[in-house]
């Protein structure tokens, strides 16, 4: 199962050097994804039927190509690292190497292009957020990268419930206290003062906590006798409401209350968040929690849109599982009546997992640990009960979903790990490939027994560069904080492990990660955080292409060779420049 490319030249020099690279998905490539569409369906007779019937049917190559990219190419492809090369038809590679092998492939009609740059396999997003970062990329930056203190924080509210008309509501983005220790987080009476005539709503970091004001709570018919729906909390003091409300289950009965976004609105967001993953050198994405924004729905509004005008990223949906006032059950149903069934869509569009929260956010303090926070009593608590957890996860394998179950504590590892132990066995050998995301805090037993489990990890790896010192220092102390993020354990364990942006958690940016994996510094003082976990530039490389595109279903992308897609990205080297930062992707 282990699957450790040694890395081409090129492609070490690509990962050493994020800081300096300018990536992008090429307008060719983006061209070349609709063309998939068309070609592998007029030669569905000739493909090659893969393992998973119905998933990544490749061509078989024709022998003339209508693009030959010419060039350095660093394929990911450990038997033939580097080409010249690259031959394309219909969509798909049908010759890469040498400019000398590759002649009998062209004729007249072929076009020849020489990108300027590195030209490498398209990156692979395994976990992000369309619809929940759509909703509010319009919103004010509330992030530690605009506001370096909480006072800034509460200014930039204060300053835009001044601008807004009375009654409409004042919104913030990427609040995240967990940067300001020592400070409290953004209450309802904190908001209430700021803001009496308007109501406020501001979403944390993490994406995981929303902070309310009475007007807004009030307006989303919400108040003390309100019940925590299975999943999510209203945070309460003395058995009062005080603003803060964990997960999603709770968050969506509050979004509720907002001005619903026009499918115009919709769709524009859409665009702005695939454009600037392609600029990022994405090429295929997994929406992480798909439904969380227009329900079913979504699925057909990706289809929509992709038919109107192609989509310039692939994305693959993640239904999610919980959603408030319906069972588990009520909400596969309403997945399966809309048609989003295991693997329906096609080349871009496509439906492959079940969704399940298990904890909330470790920043936020509401992941769930075996040893309590620093400075607390507790380790957080699970959202589900055992009863519920195994209700959703039956639900989703009864359906044959891959289950894509969010675990950010060591408790929360445990909690699901123990469930699937007792639940996969009972159904048989289907190749789902589960996946535990963020998988944040493990232990090396937790390791080996999701590796024989049949589950992998998708780090959030700037977890380590941003709230590394964090975790360290205030939230969890310097021995936890070293179990953070464990790529190279994970690898050891023979498992393939991916690394995902979260977005909008942390900015869509595969080789910043790929970089924070190698590296693990901290952004607050340079330090490393357990280089014992550093993975290998080849390792990281592997964990944003070939194994981000295994943990999506998508065996025909992740290195450029013979019979895969040719998903592609340019990168270009700008000496000097600073790494990239977190925050809002511009559009
Ligand atoms: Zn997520």
């Amino acid at each position: 199962m282990t699957k450790v490319a040694p890395a081409p030249a090129d492609a070490r020099t690509s990962v050493t050097h994020t800081t300096t690279c300018n990536c992008s998905a090429h307008p060719i490539t983006r061209a070349h994804l609709g063309a998939t569409i068309t070609a592998s369906a007029a030669r569905s007779t000739s493909a090659i039927e893969p393992a998973h019937h119905g998933r990544d049917r490749l061509s078989v190559a024709p022998s003339r190509a209508e693009l030959l990219v010419v060039g350095q190419i660093s394929t990911n492809d450990p038997w033939n690292p580097t080409a010249e090369a690259m031959a394309i038809s219909g969509g798909s590679i049908i010759g890469i190497g040498s400019i000398a092998e590759l002649e009998g492939l062209t004729d007249a009609s072929t076009t020849t292009i020489k990108p300027d740059g590195v030209i490498i396999p398209g990156l692979v997003e395994p976990h992000m957020h369309i619809w929940t970062s759509l909703l509010n990329l319009s919103w004010p930056d509330l992030s530690h990268e605009a506001c370096p203190t909480f006072d800034a924080a509460v200014q930039v509210v204060k300053d835009t419930a001044a601008k807004t008309p009375n009654g409409q509501f004042v919104l913030g983005k990427l609040f995240d206290p967990s940067l300001y220790p020592g400070e409290p987080v953004l209450t309802r009476a904190i908001l209430d003062q700021v803001s009496p005539d308007n109501p406020v709503l501001v979403m944390n970091a993490s994406m995981h906590y929303l902070y309310a004001n009475s007007a807004a709570l009030a307006a989303a018919g919400v108040d003390d006798a309100t019940l925590d729906p299975p999943g999510g909390t209203f945070g309460r003091v003395d058995g009062k409401l005080n603003g803060v409300i964990g997960e999603a289950p709770a968050m969506l009965m509050v979004f509720g209350a907002l001005p619903k976004p026009t499918q115009q609105d919709i769709a524009n967001g859409i665009t702005q968040i695939l454009n600037a993953a392609a600029r990022r050198g994405v090429t295929s994405l997994r929406e992480a929690a798909t439904g969380t924004l227009a329900g079913v729905g979504e699925v057909a509004l990706l289809h929509q849109l992709n038919g109107a005008a192609r989509l310039p990223v692939r994305v693959s949906t993640a239904q999610f599982s919980l959603v408030p006032g319906k069972t588990p059950g009520q909400v596969a149903a309403a997945w399966a009546e809309a048609g989003v069934t295991p693997f329906s869509g096609d080349e871009m569009v496509r439906a492959d997992a079940w969704k399940v929260v298990t904890d909330g956010s470790n920043q936020g303090r509401s992941g769930y640990f075996m040893q309590p926070y620093l400075g607390e009593v507790s380790g957080g608590k699970a959202n589900l009960t055992p009863e519920q957890l195994r209700e959703v996860f039956s639900v989703g394998l009864d359906a044959g979903w891959q289950l894509m179950v969010h675990t950010n504590g060591d408790a929360a590892v445990e909690f699901a790990l123990t469930a699937m132990e007792e639940l996969l066995p009972s159904y048989g050998g289907a190749d789902l490939r589960h996946r535990f995301e963020h998988a944040s805090f493990t232990t090396d037993d937790q390791l080996t027994r999701m590796a024989a489990a049949g589950i992998s990890p998708s780090f959030l790896m700037n977890h380590v560069y941003y709230w590394g010192a964090a975790f360290r220092d205030s939230i969890l102390g310097p021995s936890r904080a070293d179990r953070l993020d464990r790529v190279a354990s994970a690898y050891a364990a023979g498992m393939l492990p991916s690394l995902h942006s979260d977005y909008n958690v942390s900015e869509i940016n595969p080789l910043l990660s790929a970089r924070t994996a190698v590296l693990r510094n901290l952004e607050a003082d340079g330090s490393v955080l357990n280089a014992a976990e550093c993975a290998t530039p080849a390792q990281a490389l592997a964990a944003i292409t070939t194994n981000a595109a295994w943990q999506i279903h998508a065996d025909d992308r992740g290195s450029l060779e013979v019979g895969k897609r040719a998903d592609w990205a340019v990168c270009r080297r700008t000496h000097g420049r600073p790494m990239p930062r977190v925050g809002p992707i511009s559009p």
